[in-house]
């Protein structure tokens, strides 16, 4: 495949969300200026003089403080989607610092359609397809996990602090031994697996928001379509849409961190660090050697990364310059994603 269609198979788009509340009454200084006609954004260093070049970065798309969720669905997610109706795999990553909108972005607020993230707009867009079909038979599977310091744990399983293994095998390549997987006919059940996930990533921990920020969820739906062919035999075929809510990127070790805290975030950045060198080797084309071994969620995450997959990774930033640093780390990965 040329890099040039290699390319087309990573979409990299940057998220910013608006102030918050707080921000606001504490005075922050906006320091972001997206332009969604170009697909850029400017960023301006706070403690330099306003007058100093600013960096300025490009991606596919770039979405700004009043986007929509079905802004980002339409444009972002619906073709990736679209694809694993047809057969193929695809994976959606939300990727930032705690606090810029990663679970806002997948997960939103199911209840107000409006507010309904990727995940439950991308149930609502599977099944309202398969209610379209007339000569195939769809059976749709979920799953729900997450990487927490490079352990999985299956967030549908009552006994879910059982570590399962990865494995591989030639049939069905990389899976998670032992992993619940769930047939759903319609979005009122599929959302309840999502729920029932959702609940089960805070039980027992002290701080689900600490939590969340060190580990990676991944929502898993397997769509198998079986169609009788002009042959007379049914043809199947089976797409994988992997919906991954990314720890968050922010640089631990500055905080101080030590012992069991310092190794847990060495392993997170690890997992970063190791998905960001996968898709810059996917997106160079010229690389013979794409590290998916390199940890858990790039090897588990193998065959739907690459090859014919499609892959959106949503960055997703704040606007203040408060996080100018993190910010800046941020849309440097983005664009590293995107680098040919
Ligand atoms: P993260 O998962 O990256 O830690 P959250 O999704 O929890 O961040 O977002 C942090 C806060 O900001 C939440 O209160 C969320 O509702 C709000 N927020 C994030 N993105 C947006 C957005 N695009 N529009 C409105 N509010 C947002
Ligand atoms: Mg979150």
């Amino acid at each position: 495949m040329s890099a040039g269609k290699q390319c087309e198979t990573v979409r990299v788009v940057v998220r910013c969300r608006p102030f918050s509340r707080r921000e606001e009454t504490a005075g922050c200084e906006n320091i972001l200026e997206v332009d969604d006609r170009l697909g850029q954004i400017t960023i301006r260093n706070p403690k330099v003089p306003p007058d100093e070049p600013m960096k300025v970065f490009t991606f596919d798309s770039v979405y700004g403080w009043n986007s929509k969720q079905r802004d980002i669905y339409d444009d972002a997610v619906r073709p990736l989607v679209e694809s694993v109706l047809h057969g193929f795999n695809g994976t959606i990553f939300a990727y930032g610092q705690t606090g810029t909108g990663k679970t806002h972005t997948m997960q939103g607020a199911s209840k107000d359609p409006e507010k309904r993230g990727v995940i439950p707009n991308s149930f609502e867009h599977i099944f309202t397809q398969i209610s379209r079909s007339q000569n195939q038979k769809y059976l749709v599977r979920s799953s729900y996990l997450e990487i927490y310091q490079e352990e999985i744990r299956d967030l549908l399983c009552k006994n879910n602090n059982k570590k399962l293994e990865l494995k591989e095998n030639p049939d069905c390549g990389v899976y998670v031994k032992d992993l619940s997987s769930v047939v759903t006919k319609n979005t009122t059940e599929i959302e309840h697996v999502m729920n029932i996930g959702n609940q089960s990533r805070s039980v027992g921990f002290t701080n689900m928001n600490e939590r969340s920020s060190r580990s990676h969820a991944i929502f898993l739906v397997t769509v198998e379509c079986s169609e009788r062919g002009p042959d007379g035999e049914d043809h199947i075929r089976v797409g994988k849409l992997n919906m991954v809510d990314l720890a968050g990127s922010e640089r631990q070790s500055k905080t101080g961190a030590k012992g069991k805290r310092l190794k847990e975030a060495a392993k997170i950045n690890l997992s970063l660090s190791a998905l960001g060198n996968v898709i810059s080797a996917l997106v160079d084309g010229k690389s013979t050697h794409v590290p998916y071994r390199d940890s858990k969620l790039t090897r588990l995450l193998q065959d739907s990364l690459g090859g014919n997959a499609k892959t959106v990774m949503i960055a997703t930033v704040g606007p203040t310059h408060k996080s100018f640093d993190e910010t800046l780390a941020t849309l440097r990965y983005a664009s590293r994603a995107k680098r040919i």
